[in-house]
């Protein structure tokens, strides 16, 4: 803890290696990454520049502990899996200080919840290892027919830098406990508390069951994700990077989960003028982790009755987080990932300003000076518009930015929140509870959440609709279907006896 502290504070340096087949290793190039604290747009770690090689290294050793890993009876597995919560439990500070230096969510808000939830990750699937059942076929009298549950072989699993921890549990905890073994690349922008992570689990796993790379997309996850070796991928970041792999997947037929984008509505009905609406709307809007999230709820459908009086107390609200240091306990809401990210999000409401339809509510450009500068801070940002059609109503901004759009006609909302290519998550604010859930039933996403705007729990079959992803990882049904396929054994039982 001391050392993470250090590096925030002076201008220290860690250095982290990757995870090949148990041993801790430099990338073959000796090329590295600088990882830098987003706060203060100060370099704070080199990771390996992982590529090809690399990958075909951490693949193999991942190949040859399949066949042991695979047939270690699944309670053994488990058991393994509940001893990693258990240490996890004990470093979580650790952990998530470690995320919110590296990828600026404040630790009081988001990375220390973050972290809580990675080690229930672990907990919920160390208990369901004996839940790899099969089915007996009733084909007759005289022939027994069943199935099992098998692992896939290989799992190539490519997570983003948004919640890389509980991302990267979310594809350790499954496919292990299913009997897979797994080759995990983390995002180039945040991987030092996966690494961190990662280390606690070895502690407790054969060599090669679990091995993790750090790279950059092209020259480390694409090898991955191409790798003829791999038998399942499993993907979690943008959607245009999603369909790459899932172009991969189509070469080899291989099996495919995809969690990717969203531009998620929110639906207020007029009976909702309400402080916990408020409140749940800045919630589902995820302002405080920057809006850098996939289910950001960064469409509102607003009732023309109530705008003006909703949006009034929307910005007093969100004016009042505190935004800063994410390693400050008072600290609401940090910073941006990168210069990229920040440029993008300061592009989106460059665009919303010059709009002569749009108004701008609150929010606008971050502050060119003063001690918000020193980072890549945003601040919370509500543009009012009619249309569903423009480009910040329709793109995945992952900033602070959210389009509040006036409806009075219920089927126009709905039709509004459904015309989208995207369809993660929703949410509908409503207390009569009728009208939400037909709402909820009515809309294209794969998560609606009726008067809550909360976050993922495990257990949860999590995913999105249309090209917001494919699969399920987050549940039980989501192990099974993910990461097991299975096998029919038929049996005749009248073969004669022999002797
Ligand atoms: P984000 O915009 O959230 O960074 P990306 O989809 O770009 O989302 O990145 C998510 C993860 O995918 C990261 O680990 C990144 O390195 C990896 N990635 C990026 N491009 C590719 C690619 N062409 N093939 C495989 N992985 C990639």
């Amino acid at each position: 803890m001391a050392v993470i502290d250090e590096v925030a504070k002076t201008s220290a340096i860690l250095h982290r290696r990757m995870l090949i087949n148990g041993a801790w290793v430099d990338s073959v190039s000796g090329q590295t990454i600088i990882v830098e604290n987003p706060a203060k747009r100060k370099p704070i770690a080199e990771v390996p520049r992982g590529n090809a090689e690399d990958v075909d290294r951490a693949v193999e050793a991942a190949s040859r502990a399949f066949p042991v890993w695979s047939r270690t009876v699944p309670r053994d597995r488990g058991r393994l899996l509940s001893k990693i919560a258990e240490a996890l439990e004990g470093r979580l500070e650790e952990i998530a200080r470690l995320l919110a230096l590296e990828n600026g969510n404040a630790l009081r808000t988001q990375a220390r919840p973050e972290a809580r939830n990675m080690a229930d990750v672990f907990r919920y699937f160390g208990g369901l290892a004996s839940e790899l059942k099969g089915e007996t076929i009733p084909f007759g009298e005289h022939v027994l027919s069943y199935t099992r549950r098998e692992p896939l072989g290989v799992v190539g699993a490519i997570i983003p830098w948004n919640a890389p921890i509980l991302l990267g549990a979310l594809k350790i905890a499954p496919a292990l406990c299913a009997g897979n073994t797994l080759v995990l690349k983390a995002a180039e922008d945040a991987p030092l508390a996966v690494l961190l992570m990662v280390e606690i689990c070895q502690e407790h796993l054969p060599k090669g069951v679990l091995n993790v790379l750090t790279g950059f997309g092209l020259e480390c996850g694409a090898p991955l994700a191409n790798h003829p070796l791999v038998r399942k991928l499993s993907f979690t970041g943008s959607t245009e990077v999603g369909k790459s792999v899932m172009r991969a997947a189509s070469e080899r037929i291989v099996p495919v989960s995809l969690e990717l984008g969203g531009k998620s509505p929110s639906i207020v009905y007029p009976d909702c003028d309400e402080d916990w609406v408020v409140d749940g709307i800045v919630g589902a809007m995820r302002f405080t982790r920057q809006s850098q999230s996939c289910t950001a709820g960064s469409r509102m459908f607003l009732h023309a009755d109530i705008f003006d009086s909703f949006l009034a107390k929307l910005k007093s609200k969100a004016q009042a987080l505190k935004i800063g240091d994410p390693l400050l306990e008072e600290t609401d809401m940090g910073s941006i990932i990168n210069k990229k990210q920040f440029s993008k999000v300061c592009g989106y409401i460059d665009d919303g300003l010059k709009r002569k339809e749009a108004t701008l509510v609150f929010g606008g450009l971050p502050p060119a000076e003063g001690p918000l500068a020193e980072g890549y801070f945003a601040v919370p940002t509500v543009f009012a518009d009619s249309s569903n059609d423009w480009r910040l109503a329709r793109e995945e901004i992952f900033g602070p930015v959210l389009v509040a759009i006036p409806w009075r006609d219920e089927n126009d909302a709905i039709r509004m929140a459904n015309d989208s290519h995207y369809g993660l998550a929703a949410y509908v604010w409503t207390h009569e509870i009728g009208r939400g859930l037909r709402a909820a039933h009515a809309i294209q996403s794969g998560w609606v959440q009726v008067n809550q705007g909360l976050g993922q729990v495990p257990g949860h079959s999590y995913g999105g609709y249309k090209q917001s992803g494919i699969g399920r990882e987050f549940s039980l049904e989501g192990m099974l279907d993910s990461f097991t396929q299975r096998k029919n054994v038929t049996v005749n039982l009248e073969t004669p006896v022999r002797g």
